[in-house]
C-alpha cells in the first residue's frame, strides 16, 4: 500500500527524521494560506501524485514548456500561480504512463538550500531475507539508472535481524555518502529514524530521494526533501491508523472493488480475462496464454474458496474492461469441489449476461461431475481438458469472434 509524500513525511517526522516543514493543500485558497503559515521567502509547491519523476514530469494541459510538478515559489504570488496550474490537471512522468495521473492535492513546503542531493532507501532484500540500505551520493536522480550506469556507486548495508540495527550500520551510510562530523552524527540519526519507521509501520520500502544537506541557520542540515512509503498490504490489520492513509483514488477502481470481495486482481494490457485460483496457477496460466499467442487481460486470483458470490463478482471485474474478448477459467477443485465450482460458474454467467466466449478448465475432485454440469448448463461454455487445452481454446474463440 503507498501513500502520498505529504503523509509520508509526517510519519517520518513522528520518527525522529527531520523533513522540511509544510502543509498539504486541496484548493488554491488552501495553498496560499498554507504558505502563510511557513516563513519563506521560499517555499516549494508539490503535486502529490502516487508516483515519481514529478520534477521532471510535464503538464497535459500545459505543453512541453511549462514547469513540472514540483516547482519553487518565491512568494505568495507564485504559490497562487503554481497551484491555479498544477490543481486538477494531469501529470505525466516516467512512472505514470502517458495517461498520467491527475493532481487533486498540494504540498507546500519551506524550500530549502541544497548543498547536495544523496539516495537513501531501506526495503527488503528478498535474497538475503533482511531489511537492506541502500545509499548513493547520486541523488535527486533515477536510482535504475545510476544502478545501470556508475554501479559502483551503490553502496548496500544488510541489517541483521538477530541484533537489529548497530550504530556501525549508521557509520557506514555516513561513510558511503562521504559524510563527516556532524553531517555524519545526522546520518545516524536519519538511519536510526528509519529503521525504527520501517520496523513500526511494517514497511515494505522506504525512499529518500533526495536526501539533502541544506544550509541551515545553524549550520548544514541533513534533511528529507522526497519521501516514498510504501507498507506490506497483508499487515495493515495491525495498523488500522495507517490504513487509513490509503488514498482510493489513486488506484484503478477495478483493483479497489476486487480488494472489497477479497479478490487479488490486477490489470494488465491484453485480451482475454483469465479467472484461476491461487497465484502459481494464475501466473501459468497468463504465460501460456502469451505462449498462444494472445496477451492476458488481467490477474485474478479467486483464492481457495472459489464461491458463486466471488466468481460472480471476478466475472463482473473482468467484464468491465472493454478490451477483455473472451474468459479463461482455470480452476483447480482441492478445497472446493469441481462440481460446485461449476455451479457456480453456471449460475455467474447466466446473472451477468457473458457475452465472450468462455472457456473452462476444471481438475481436481469430483471433475466429471463439473464438466457434466457445464456441458448441461445451455451456455456455450467450452470445456478444456488440461491447461494447453485451454490457453489453445480460448485463442482461437477469440480469434473466431474477431
Ligand atoms: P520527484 O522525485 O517526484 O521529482 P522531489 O520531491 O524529489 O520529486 O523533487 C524534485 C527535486 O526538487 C528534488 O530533487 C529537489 O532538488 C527539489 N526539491 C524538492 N523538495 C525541495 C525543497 N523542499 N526545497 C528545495 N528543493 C526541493
Ligand atoms: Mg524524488
Amino acid at each position: 500500500m503507498n501513500i502520498h509524500e505529504y503523509q509520508a513525511k509526517e510519519l517520518l517526522a513522528k520518527f525522529g527524521v527531520a523533513c522540511p516543514a509544510g502543509i498539504a493543500a486541496l484548493s488554491v485558497e488552501e495553498a496560499v494560506a498554507a504558505a502563510k503559515q511557513l516563513p519563506g521567502p521560499l517555499y516549494v509547491v508539490k503535486s502529490q501524485i502516487h508516483a515519481g519523476g514529478r520534477g521532471k514530469g510535464k503538464f497535459k494541459e500545459l505543453g512541453p514548456d511549462a514547469k513540472g510538478g514540483v516547482r519553487l515559489a518565491f512568494n505568495l504570488d507564485e504559490v497562487e500561480s503554481h497551484a491555479k496550474e498544477m490543481l486538477g490537471n494531469t501529470l505525466v512522468t516516467i512512472q505514470t504512463g502517458p495517461e498520467g495521473k491527475q493532481v487533486n492535492r498540494l504540498y507546500i513546503t519551506d524550500g530549502a538550500d541544497i548543498k547536495q542531493e544523496f539516495y537513501l532507501a531501506l526495503l527488503v532484500d528478498r535474497a538475503t531475507s533482511r531489511i537492506a540500505i541502500v545509499a548513493s551520493t547520486e541523488g535527486g536522480m533515477n536510482i535504475e539508472d545510476v544502478a545501470h550506469d556508475s554501479p559502483e556507486k551503490i553502496h548496500t548495508i544488510v541489517v541483521d535481524p538477530a541484533t537489529g540495527l548497530q550504530p556501525h550500520h549508521g557509520r557506514s551510510v555516513a561513510k558511503a555518502l562521504g559524510l563527516t562530523g556532524d553531517l555524519a552524527k545526522q546520518a545516524q540519526t536519519v538511519v536510526a529514524g528509519l529503521y525504527a519507521a520501517f520496523l513500526g509501520t511494517d514497511a515494505e520500502q522506504i525512499e529518500i530521494n533526495p536526501l539533502a544537506v541544506c544550509e541551515g541557520k545553524n549550520g548544514d542540515e541533513l534533511l528529507v526533501l522526497d519521501a516514498k512509503v510504501a507498507f506490506d498490504g497483508n499487515a495493515m490489520f495491525r495498523h488500522k491508523d495507517l490504513a487509513e492513509l490509503r488514498d482510493l483514488t489513486e488506484e484503478d477502481p477495478a483493483e479497489v472493488e476486487a480488494s472489497e470481495y477479497d479478490l487479488a486482481y490486477i490489470k494488465l494490457d491484453g485480451n482475454i480475462g483469465c479467472m484461476v485460483n491461487g497465484a502459481g496457477l494464475a501466473m501459468a496460466t497468463m504465460d501460456i496464454i502469451k505462449l498462444n499467442g494472445e496477451f492476458p487481460a488481467n490477474f485474478l486470483d479467486v483464492g481457495g474458496g472459489a464461491s458463486k458470490e466471488k466468481v460472480t463478482a471476478a466475472f463482473k471485474i473482468i467484464l468491465k474492461d472493454p478490451a477483455v474478448k473472451g474468459i479463461l477459467v482455470n480452476i483447480f477443485g482441492g478445497i472446493m469441489k469441481c462440481d460446485i465450482i461449476a455451479d457456480g460458474i453456471v449460475a455467474a454467467a447466466k446473472e451477468v449476461n457473458l457475452s465472450v466466449p468462455l472457456v473452462v478448465r476444471l481438475e481436481g475432485t469430483n471433475v466429471q461431475q463439473g464438466k457434466d454440469i457445464l456441458a448441461n448448463s445451455g451456455l456455450p461454455i467450452v470445456s478444456a481438458n488440461d491447461l494447453g487445452d485451454a490457453a489453445a481454446k480460448i485463442v482461437a474463440e477469440v480469434r473466431k469472434a474477431a
